[in-house]
């Protein structure tokens, strides 16, 4: 029994009907383990910059700090041709996990079995996949279009006297890939103790101080297998052979690309959770932000059409590292399972003859499994 804020950005789209259900199963697992959660509730992304004229508030900023942990939907809304939207709904993720340091975005891949053949890769191929991306999250190709102008990492449009011509930076500090590579081993040694890192060095020069620290912390890994592979390659591997991977670890876009594409082994995009880790500690664990791998999909918004799932298993995973209940989050992925098994199905990932449900049905029928 405990009392624990989280703070609730359900942001754009269907960001906010899937946390709507996340917080349903929240609700299920504090009255049946007798816990005392509270949730704040704030806006980010479009909804935010509609009503606050920013993507996400300072004073939205200061609650998340005094939480325990933050739930995040997502954000993103279709920009209307022919309008130059200066502040972007991105710009709130972006915010908070620099603002934060959550620099190390975990994305486990674990295909249920019930839905093997859900996927569109073989189920023999699937088999046995168990993997976790390791993404680093606040540096690399992203960071030069959050506050134009920051000296050394441009990242621009400009008009030239031969046209318009574009700059994006990729830095990385020896420091910041450090971090995210020590994150990588520490989370192999409770797993299958092998980590492969992911990059381009026979192009970048960031990759090839990326591949030195790696070969430099792994030295002190002995009991760890590790491997390079460079990121066209684990593209292919990835759906070729995935049991073969456990730990991958790799840059902000790669990682970005390669769990949109490790989606399909699980079977849809809402199906993967992730959490976003710094080193800061909480009373109850390490502070943490918690969200889908999707983004808000504007394309299945308001039709209660999207898969629950990836925010739910996100909340489990909130439970597990920042509030430190792993019974409680076992329990959600329990009642996931059960509801996969007992053949309930999002439009996503359904099957001839299995039921299907909409959004918040298939919360309910979760939280109602807890
Ligand atoms: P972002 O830029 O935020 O990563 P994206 O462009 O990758 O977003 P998403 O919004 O993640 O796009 O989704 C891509 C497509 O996948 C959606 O248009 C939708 O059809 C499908 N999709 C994503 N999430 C879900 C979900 N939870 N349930 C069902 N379908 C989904
Ligand atoms: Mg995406």
């Amino acid at each position: 029994m405990g009392n624990y804020t989280i703070t609730v950005l359900p942001g754009d789209g269907i960001g906010r009907e899937v946390t709507d259900q996340a917080v349903r199963v929240l609700q299920a697992i504090a009255s049946r383990y007798g816990h005392s959660f509270t949730f704040h509730h704030a806006l980010v992304g479009g909804a935010a910059i509609e009503a606050e004229g920013d993507a996400i508030s300072d004073a939205t900023m200061e609650q998340c700090q005094r939480s325990d942990a933050i739930l995040f939907g997502a954000v993103g809304v279709p920009t209307k041709p022919g309008t130059n939207q200066q502040i972007k709904p991105e710009r709130s993720l972006f915010r908070l996990r620099k603002g934060l340091e959550f620099f190390a975005n975990l994305r486990p891949v674990r295909p249920f079995k019930a839905l093997l053949n859900a996927s569109s890769i073989k189920p023999e191929v699937l088999q046995g996949t168990d993997l976790i991306v390791v993404r680093e999250l606040t540096g690399g190709l992203y960071y030069g279009h959050m506050e134009p102008g920051i000296p050394g990492k441009p990242s621009e449009i400009r008009e030239t006297d031969k046209g318009y011509e574009a700059i994006d930076t990729l830095l990385y500090t020896e420091g910041e890939i450090e971090r995210i590579v020590r994150t990588a081993f520490d989370i192999a040694r409770g797993r299958q103790k092998k980590v492969t890192s992911v990059d381009k060095a026979n192009v970048l020069s960031s990759s090839v101080l990326w591949r030195r620290v790696v070969d430099r912390v792994a030295a002190d890994y002995p009991d760890i297998a590790t491997e390079h592979l460079l990121v066209d390659a684990c593209a292919m591997h990835l759906i070729r052979r995935p049991s073969n991977f456990d730990v991958i670890v790799t840059e902000n876009l790669f990682g970005d690309i390669l769990t949109d594409e490790a989606s399909m082994l699980a079977s849809s995009m809402g199906m993967l959770p992730s959490a976003s880790l710094g080193t800061r500690k909480t009373e109850h664990g390490i502070f943490g932000l918690y969200e889908p791998i999707h983004g808000s999909a504007p394309d299945i918004a308001g039709q209660d059409k999207a898969n629950p799932i990836a925010a739910i298993l996100s909340a489990a995973m909130l439970l597990r590292h920042s509030l430190s209940l792993p019974r409680e989050a076992e329990a959600v992925e329990a009642a996931v399972e059960a509801c996969i098994n007992e053949g309930y199905r999002t439009e996503d990932i359904q099957e001839e003859g299995k039921k299907k449900v909409g959004t918040q049905e298939m919360g309910q029928r979760i939280a109602a499994a807890v």
